[in-house]
């Protein structure tokens, strides 16, 4: 025990990391990993709710998220990063809290409503995994006895459906496991090529892996500040979707000429671009010879998910002795 507190999280195994990925959730875990006991994995079982009907992608994208995670900075040494299904407790407890979870609290979640909006009624969404998945993130959270769930305002439905569960759990069969609390984390301001959010399903995402020719034809093809149609219009960084790159790559001269020069149409978006290309490639540097080292070295990858994959078994398999216990299996 470290006497810190503990907390989990995980991302789907849906495709490679991204710079909203990056400049988000990974930011954040850097800072926790140094303060907090941390539990990081591949959540390849929640991955498959959307891409079951492709799977290859799931098991491929667990290899590069932990590639990623690494090359960002991530340290198995500070935090246990493990694979969600390597940790077959997780699916057991899943299947006990849906015992217990009433199906209205799934149906109102808005995830869930928003899925049967979109689509209909019986849309490729409407799978009883899909609806359940509060259910299998409630489990994976208290397994470990979580006290801290970072996350985003937008998932804040889905951590409280997580202590409503548990709070039900422990009403039932006696106080087994601690209520979650969520840590709400910034988002990230960082948007996609066409400035809807960055995401891989919207095809307009700037990858970590991306090497220099992809970076140049995805930069070369972001939008800006819409209202400036021509070279002699004043741009404004603030309404910018590029912008928001510059703070993170770009050195506090350039960013300074930037925003003194945009306003009255002295710098194009031409060059602006070239500055953070350039700017860019620069940074990503490190992480992209990181990715390299690990992609050359199979042996330590395998062994750094193997080990925390059993760490991570060894504290699941003490909790369900207990929760079998409390409902009376054990
Ligand atoms: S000059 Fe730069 S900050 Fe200004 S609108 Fe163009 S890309 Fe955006």
């Amino acid at each position: 025990m470290t006497g810190k507190k503990r907390v989990v999280s995980g991302m789907r195994t849906t495709g490679k990391l991204h710079l909203g990925h990056h400049h988000g959730v990974l930011t954040n875990w850097l800072k926790l990993q140094d303060d907090y006991d941390c539990y990081f994995f591949a959540a390849d079982w929640h991955a498959l709710t959307s891409e079951y009907q492709d799977p290859a992608i799931v098991k491929e994208s667990t290899r590069d998220i932990f590639i990623d995670w690494l090359s960002v900075g991530i340290d198995p040494e500070k935090a246990t990063l493990f694979i969600q299904s390597e940790i077959k407790e997780h699916a057991e407890l899943h299947l006990l809290l849906s015992m217990i979870t009433p199906l209205p609290w799934l149906l109102r979640n808005p995830t869930y409503k928003d899925s049967q909006s979109d689509e209909g009624q019986g849309g490729d969404d409407a799978t009883y995994g899909f609806l359940g998945y509060p259910v299998l993130q409630a489990a994976d959270i208290i397994i470990y006895k979580a006290n801290l769930v970072p996350i985003g305002v937008d998932q804040l439905p889905h951590v409280e459906l997580t202590r409503e569960i548990t709070r039900r759990f422990n009403h039932l069969y006696g106080d087994t496991f601690p209520v979650p609390e969520p840590i709400l984390t910034e988002l990230s301001k960082v948007t996609g090529l066409d400035g809807r959010k960055m995401s891989k399903s919207y095809n307009n995402a700037i990858l970590l892996s991306d090497d220099e020719t992809e970076l140049k034809k995805k930069v070369s093809s972001m939008v800006t500040d819409v209202q400036r149609a021509r070279r002699k219009d004043p741009g404004d960084p603030e309404k910018c979707n590029l912008f928001p790159l510059h703070p993170l790559y770009s050195n506090k001269a350039e960013i300074d000429e930037i925003c003194a020069a945009c306003p009255k149409a002295e710098i194009g978006c031409v060059d602006c671009k070239k500055i953070l290309l350039k700017n860019l490639i620069a940074g990503l540097a490190p992480v992209h010879e990181k990715q390299r080292y690990y992609r050359d070295n199979d042996k330590l990858l395998d062994e750094i998910i193997a080990n925390g994959n059993a760490q991570a078994r060894a504290i699941t398999r003490e909790t369900m002795l207990e929760v079998r216990k409390a409902v009376k299996l054990g």
